[in-house]
């Protein structure tokens, strides 16, 4: 939807020829032996004058063809993760394009920098989990935070196991054993959000917006521990504004996962962290909260990470506080105390590439926030958070825009007490109250 720059934390990427408006992905996908048929029609708008577009996906899966409004591009090649497509004439920028790519093979993970992205086989299953930079592994795409697209999504795959995308179920429709599952995604999202959740699953309903998709064996523990999300939703909305899509799914896998993941409209747990006793509540919050941070406010640029991060944990701060558990400010005092301790070498408005995920970013970003809320006061400080997710709501989003915001919503120089929790590697004292 907008124009995406390259992003130095992804080196080699297209910096984007195209603008993706819309994904319309058509897989068939048989969990037994992990293949995937897939087409993609991508629409997109040219931004410059150019007679090439590229676009990522990753080499294990074979493109057979590719067309571009319909005819043959003159030359097409896909090295590395990238296809590259030679049309017949240089187009103008703002040109419309569908680009429409025939691909299939076993898909897995994109290995890079940040470890093992993107799909996954799971026991009996599939998991996506596609930030920072998995989405190629599964689709022709520009994985780019920035650009933003609406999505449908097709699915066939074996009767018995249950097949979760982002957005609405649409149809659902048996043909010889096997269940066609169609969704519409209307609201954009950046790539690395899109995913695709298949398992022996139910479903349940949580809330009157919120459901689950679990294992049979964990009904009700997960019944349980996700049962206080219409809380946290009302809560949040109080505090940030409108939840931002029509409604909120939880998939838990049958499997262990080392964290949860966040995906537009959705979360994915692990086994692990539904135990029947709330114990991983915190994580429940975090991942509700990125529905607002990450997934309708997303960063343009990955060094601006703290604006997802940041604001989860401080949203896991005040759920706690919330409902009868420390208080924020409690929080906020305890997480000073342990990152004093820690090495004071990380500038979390620009943390690098390998220290996006630091967990020390999280929670001096929470800490950044604390004190913005310190110096303003509840009440313009809420405000600004109200005012920033609604006039950035399904948008791309910079420090730089929320330092503006903060600004101009309060009236105060809030740069002053942002610049040096920000860009600054030492830390700045805890304002204690
Ligand atoms: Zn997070």
């Amino acid at each position: 939807m907008t124009s995406a720059a390259a992003d130095p934390y992804l080196p080699g990427r297209p910096d984007g020829d195209l603008d993706i408006d819309r994904y319309e992905l058509e897989l068939d996908y048989r969990v037994a032996t992990n293949r995937l048929e897939g087409r993609a029609q991508v629409y997109a708008t040219a931004v410059r004058s150019t007679l090439r577009v590229s676009l990522e996906l990753q080499h294990r899966l074979r493109v057979s063809q590719v067309f571009v409004d319909g005819y043959r591009p003159d030359r097409w090649t896909h090295r590395g993760d990238l296809l590259v497509l030679k049309l017949k004439h240089e187009v103008a920028p703002g040109t419309s394009l569908v680009v429409d790519v025939r691909y299939s093979g076993q898909p897995g993970p994109v290995r890079g920098p940040w470890g093992a992205v993107g799909w996954e086989e799971l026991s009996d299953g599939v998991i996506v989990a596609g930030q920072p930079d998995g989405a190629p592994s599964w689709f022709p795409c520009h994985d780019s935070p920035a650009d933003k697209a609406t999505y449908r999504f097709t699915v066939t795959a074996e009767a018995g196991y249950e097949v979760v995308t982002n957005g609405h179920l649409v149809s659902r429709s048996a043909r010889a054993g096997r269940i066609r599952w169609q969704y519409e995604q209307p609201e954009p999202m950046a790539a690395y959000l899109a995913t695709l959740q298949v398992g022996r699953y139910l479903r349940i309903a949580t809330g009157p917006r919120e459901e689950a998709v679990v294992p049979p064996r964990l009904r009700a523990a997960a019944a349980y521990d996700l049962g206080r999300q219409t809380e946290m939703i009302a809560l949040f909305e109080n505090l940030f504004g409108p939840y931002p899509f029509a409604a909120y799914t939880v998939v838990v896998t049958d499997d262990d996962l080392e964290i949860p993941l966040e995906a537009q409209g959705l979360s994915v747990f692990g086994a692990n962290h539904m135990d029947g006793r709330r114990g991983s509540e915190r994580l429940v919050a975090h991942e509700l909260a990125h529905q607002w941070f990450g997934n309708s406010l997303t960063v343009g640029l990955w060094r601006d990470i703290w604006l997802h991060e940041g604001f989860a944990c401080y949203a896991e701060w005040l759920w706690s506080e919330a409902s009868g558990g420390r208080s924020a400010a409690e929080h906020a005092r305890a997480a000073h105390t342990r990152l004093a301790g820690l090495p004071q070498d990380l500038v979390i408005g620009d943390p690098g590439p390998d220290s996006m995920f630091d967990d020390r970013l999280y929670k001096r970003g929470a800490l950044t926030l604390d004190a913005l809320r310190v110096s303003l006061g509840d009440e313009a400080f809420f405000e600004v958070l109200r005012t920033w997710t609604s006039r950035y709501r399904h948008g791309t989003v910079s420090t730089e825009e929320f330092v503006v915001c903060a600004e101009l919503v309060s009236g105060r120089p809030v740069a002053a007490v942002l610049h040096p929790w920000l860009y600054e590697r030492r830390l700045p004292v805890w304002a204690a109250r």
